[in-house]
């Protein structure tokens, strides 16, 4: 039977036939600052596959601990790199505190980071590339984890977790271990020093999830050949997230023309602003959101705070765009 007779025919029976469709897509929901918003500090997404397999993208220090309500089930973490901004060396004391451009974030989370004590209360896997599954193994054994879960996922291969194939790509970036993650006398010498720990070199993500939608999670990077070379001419990633930041990061005319020219994309989700990037919900005249919006030729949907976009296998959003 043809699928398309097939959901005809589930749809015969109502309530079988939302479930048989909307089963296919994969939900995106964004766990920023502001409820409704996209934000300074935003770089955390949940995606959920049409499997059920929920996936922490760079927690940062908008998730406002493990016990923010809006985490629910965690099966997988992804950490891009070390800095403080995406592992969560701080965070919100609960959603919506502080403002859009200065979230509170005064809530300690060293030595262990926002991403360790979220996977150890929801018993988490943790995948990483480079060096960094060690340290996550020793943070998840020290705190009465499983290291086990800390799982490597090195470039060019790929593991399947959940149903969703995980794999790491080239970030040009950074990836120093800040001193205060390590403690005790070698942590104090190196933050003495000014040196931070080795924990190999920072990633991207391509997930492919069990619809067939590829997402390419850029991380902190500038432009790379594999954007092309990899991430569209072997993976074909129909949807991206985008880090346009500037600075430490590419910024919205080097990310547009990553889309536009390398990984030619279905759809694109802007992400890691650091500016107030919408008001009431609408993007502020004069950001770099909206510089990147005009620059890019396929669609941009921002990322608001709690707000779940659905994308088919093709990238196509099929609700809450
Ligand atoms: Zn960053």
């Amino acid at each position: 039977m043809k699928r398309s007779t097939w959901i005809a025919t589930m749809c015969l029976s109502g309530a079988a036939c939302a479930l048989s469709v909307s089963a296919q897509t994969v939900k995106v929901t964004p766990l920023g600052g502001i409820d409704g918003e996209f934000c300074a500090q935003d770089r955390a997404l949940i995606f959920e596959d049409p499997n059920g397999t929920r996936i922490l993208y760079d927690p940062g220090r908008t998730v406002a601990g493990a016990s923010d309500p809006r985490l629910g089930k965690i099966d997988i973490i992804l950490v891009t790199h070390m800095h403080g901004d995406h592992v969560g060396n701080a965070h919100n004391k609960a959603p919506n505190s502080g403002t859009c451009e200065n979230p509170d974030t005064s809530v300690s989370a060293l030595p262990n980071s926002n991403a360790v004590n979220i996977a150890i209360a929801k018993k988490s896997k943790i995948v990483t590339g480079s060096e960094m599954p060690p340290f996550f193994a020793a943070k998840l054994k020290a705190n009465g984890g499983d290291p086990a879960n800390s799982i490597l996922a090195r470039f060019g291969g790929s593991v399947t977790v959940g149903g969703v194939r995980i794999a790491t790509v080239t970030a040009m970036h950074s990836n120093g271990l800040d001193p205060d993650y390590i403690g005790g006398d070698l942590g104090k010498a190196m933050k003495e020093a000014g040196i931070a720990g080795d924990v190999g070199l920072p990633t991207g993500y391509v997930l492919r999830f069990s619809n067939g939608l590829v997402a390419y999670l850029s991380g902190d990077t500038g432009i790379t050949a594999d954007q092309e070379l990899v991430v569209r001419n072997h993976y074909g990633a129909k949807l991206v997230v985008m880090n346009i930041g500037d600075g430490f990061t590419t910024g919205p005319a080097e990310a547009a023309y990553v889309i536009n020219e390398l990984v030619k994309p279905a759809v694109v989700i802007p992400s890691h602003a650091n500016e107030v990037g919408t008001v009431n919900g609408k993007v502020r005249p004069g950001s770099k959101t909206e510089v990147f919006i005009k620059a890019v030729k396929v669609p941009v949907h921002v990322p608001l705070s709690g707000k779940t976009m659905e994308y088919d296998a093709t990238g196509k959003c099929t609700a809450g765009c």
